[in-house]
């Protein structure tokens, strides 16, 4: 070990800083912005979006149970200037919105922009200083040297749990087997108007999506002998452009948060695209003329830290549809196990919408963190299903919600009036 010190400026000091731009941060800074807050997003793509852009992970799931509606909110309004942009569909019954990537993008900014938060992008959170029961300042690296930034309230919305983490808040221990990462990407020039490929639309299944007829002829060509890397699904789904889909298959058991592993598991999946791309175009009569458009800015991330906060949502509660007094947002996906071999899905259905409390957004440590989407406090059949993009933008939007509410109470965001917060939370269109 050795220490690394040195002074460095102060590059700006805030209401709410939000440290990554997926789903969550976007949530979270219209949010705080919109409930008059001085806000600043941090993240270190030059893009915003996370998992949905930098992972290529479509749809957005999931905004309606048994055909009603029940997350709503700032997710409903994106999902809907997506639809407006040309850049999104929303297909019943479960709502899912499949989008393209490079308007979700646009989209992203033109609202963050709109709403009047601050965007420091190709950034990345590096540390932070704490005090007794306080963040005070985070470190940041970007081509301009290391800064530090202060605010009254931080909201980590960076997927891993970072911010939580160099502030040393206990995580939970991390499942049994955690749920494998997956190298998306595009394909371009397929045949999608036969009768099997209207699969790509999210409104031709119910919950689950799998091609089985490419599943098939994998675990045929296995059978006989030929190279298959370990593979799920595929999802498929499209992207809006004629014959251009995301495809979702390649799968590795690792850890993101251990970077040298996470750079072997990326080269290892890049490998397997190639080949299973290579497999299909040859054996899938709708993919003879495909080819890889692109892979994902990075190899898809679905579980990694998670904070232990006030409240740890179990499956149980989640399943069983337990709603709490201070519940923020809705979810409807099925607790989700994704196996991290070639066996597929673990799927548990939940009695109806299930419910996030607040308290899983906050931590006993410190009294001005929030920390919202992937990361929150939850064990792992109840993350399995709240991690989807609809409740952790929604969760994101509470976490903003409440940090404009601690601002006019003068208070910190663990002793905010709850009552108070839900009700806003409804009025953004949430069904809380
Ligand atoms: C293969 C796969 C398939 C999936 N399928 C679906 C699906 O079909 N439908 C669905 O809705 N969801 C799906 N998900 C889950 C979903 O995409 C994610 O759980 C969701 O995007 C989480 O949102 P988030 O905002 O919490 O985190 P993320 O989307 O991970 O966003 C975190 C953001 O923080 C940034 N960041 C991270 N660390 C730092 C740092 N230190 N400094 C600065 N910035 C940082 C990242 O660049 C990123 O932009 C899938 C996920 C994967 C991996």
């Amino acid at each position: 070990m050795v220490e690394f010190k040195r002074e460095v400026p102060v590059s700006g000091k805030y209401d709410v800083v939000v440290c990554g731009g997926g789903p969550a941060g976007i949530g979270a800074s219209l949010a705080a912005a919109r409930e008059g807050c001085k806000t600043l997003i941090i993240e270190r793509f030059g893009f915003f979006g996370g998992m949905a852009t930098a992972g290529y992970v479509d749809p957005m799931s999931e905004f309606a149970y048994n055909g009603s509606l029940v997350t709503g909110g700032i997710p409903w309004e994106f999902a809907n200037e997506l639809v407006k942009a040309g850049g999104g569909i929303v297909e019943e019954p479960r709502c899912n919105v499949s989008f393209n990537p490079e308007i979700y993008k646009l989209v992203a900014q033109r609202m963050l922009l709109g709403a009047g938060v601050k965007l420091m992008m190709n950034t990345f959170l590096i540390g932070a200083e704490c005090d007794d029961k306080k963040i005070k300042r985070i470190f940041v690296t970007n081509k301009s040297g290391i800064s530090a930034i202060e605010a009254e309230t931080f909201v980590d919305a960076t997927g891993d749990g970072d911010l939580a983490n160099f502030a040393g808040v206990p995580m939970l221990p991390l499942s049994e087997r955690m749920q494998p990462g997956s190298f998306c990407f595009i394909l371009s020039g397929v045949d999608t108007t036969t009768e099997r490929m209207h699969i790509i639309h999210q409104k031709n299944h119910r919950f689950n999506h799998q091609a089985v007829f490419i599943r098939d002829t994998l675990f045929k060509l296995r059978e006989e002998g030929e190279y298959v890397p370990q593979f799920g699904g595929p999802w498929l789904a499209t992207t809006l452009e004629d014959g251009c889909i995301t495809v979702n298959m390649t799968r590795s058991a690792v850890d993101a948060t251990n970077a040298e592993e996470y750079c072997e598991a990326e080269c290892k999946m890049r490998e397997d695209i190639f080949r299973l791309v290579e497999l299909i175009c040859k054996h899938v009569p709708e993919f003879k003329n495909a080819k890889i458009a692109s892979t994902a800015p990075m190899a898809g991330v679905r579980e990694t830290r998670r904070i232990k906060g006030v409240h740890v949502l179990t499956g149980e509660e989640y399943v069983n549809t337990v709603k709490f007094p201070d519940s923020i947002a809705r979810a409807c996906h099925p607790v989700d196990i994704h196996l991290p071999g070639d066996e597929g899905q673990k799927l548990t259905f939940p009695k109806d919408a299930g419910y996030i409390p607040y308290r899983s957004l906050i931590t006993n440590e410190y009294k001005n963190l929030l920390v919202a989407g992937r990361a929150a406090s939850a064990d792992s059949e109840a993350f399995a299903a709240i991690r989807v993009q609809a409740p952790c933008m929604e969760m994101g939007q509470a976490a903003g919600i409440a940090a404009g509410l601690a601002k006019r109470q003068g208070v910190c965001v663990t002793d905010i009036n709850t009552d108070e917060l839900v009700e806003i939370v409804r009025k953004y269109g949430s069904f809380v």
